[in-house]
């Protein structure tokens, strides 16, 4: 339907990732995702079918307002770019919120109005990257990379410009199922020296799921 959404969800809680971790938002959950490659598509917890009602933009902004007047709006997904999201953006920005956007950098969103832009590739390689710049950079790795996971960063690394970059385990019934192999990649003490550039990388969790939110 011209000019909706197809809305998986819109809750108030806390941010439980990257650079705001333990910050209040009100997430508006897109449903609905194009990156068939998605390395993790198969332990991915979204789905199109997952849309729960299609929404106006005015209709998102007065349900976001009546969760949290004056805050963040985070734009999330399933992949939020598959739909045209910047009358969303503009919306939420006129009522007064701060907008933020989760993507996976499959588009570009240059020049869009947001306060904060998080982009986490879901295909290995540099290559598919269209957003290589932003806030944060957050990398899910992916257990079977083993080794070649820095292979990876690496390359994400040379081609990007992020203020903040993140490491985060993979997680698959809410556990994060290598947790320890990325804090020793953090922490530079997986026996493949030098690779963390100095420090650049950080532990990112779900940690929303550890405090019992959504
Ligand atoms: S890109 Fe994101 S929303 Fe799409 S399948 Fe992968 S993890 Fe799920």
């Amino acid at each position: 339907m011209i000019g909706t959404y197809p809305v998986a969800d819109i809750f108030f809680s806390l941010q439980g990732e990257g650079h705001f971790v333990g910050s209040p938002m009100v997430f508006v959950r897109l449903a609905g995702c194009s990156v068939r490659e998605c390395f993790i598509r198969k332990d991915c917890d979204e789905a199109p079918w997952k849309m729960r009602e299609r929404l106006t933009k005015e209709e998102i902004v007065e349900r976001v307002r009546a969760l949290h007047s004056t805050g963040i709006a985070c734009i999330t997904g399933g992949e939020p770019t598959d739909h045209d999201i910047l009358p969303l953006i503009c919306a939420l920005r006129d009522a007064g919120m701060r907008v933020h956007l989760e993507t996976s950098g499959v588009r570009s969103v240059a020049g869009y109005p947001l306060e904060w832009l998080t982009v986490s590739p879901k295909i290995i390689g540099a290559g598919p990257l269209v957003q290589r710049q932003g806030h944060v950079l957050k990398v899910v790795v992916h257990p079977e990379w083993g080794a070649q996971a820095w292979d990876y960063i690496k390359g994400l690394d040379a081609c990007t410009d992020f203020f903040h970059r993140y490491l985060q385990p993979l997680t698959v019934d809410d556990e994060p199922v290598n947790l320890q192999q990325v804090i020793d990649m953090v922490l530079n003490r997986d026996g493949i020296a030098g690779h963390n550039g100095g420090g650049r990388w950080a532990l990112s969790t779900q940690a929303h799921r550890n405090w019992g939110l959504k």
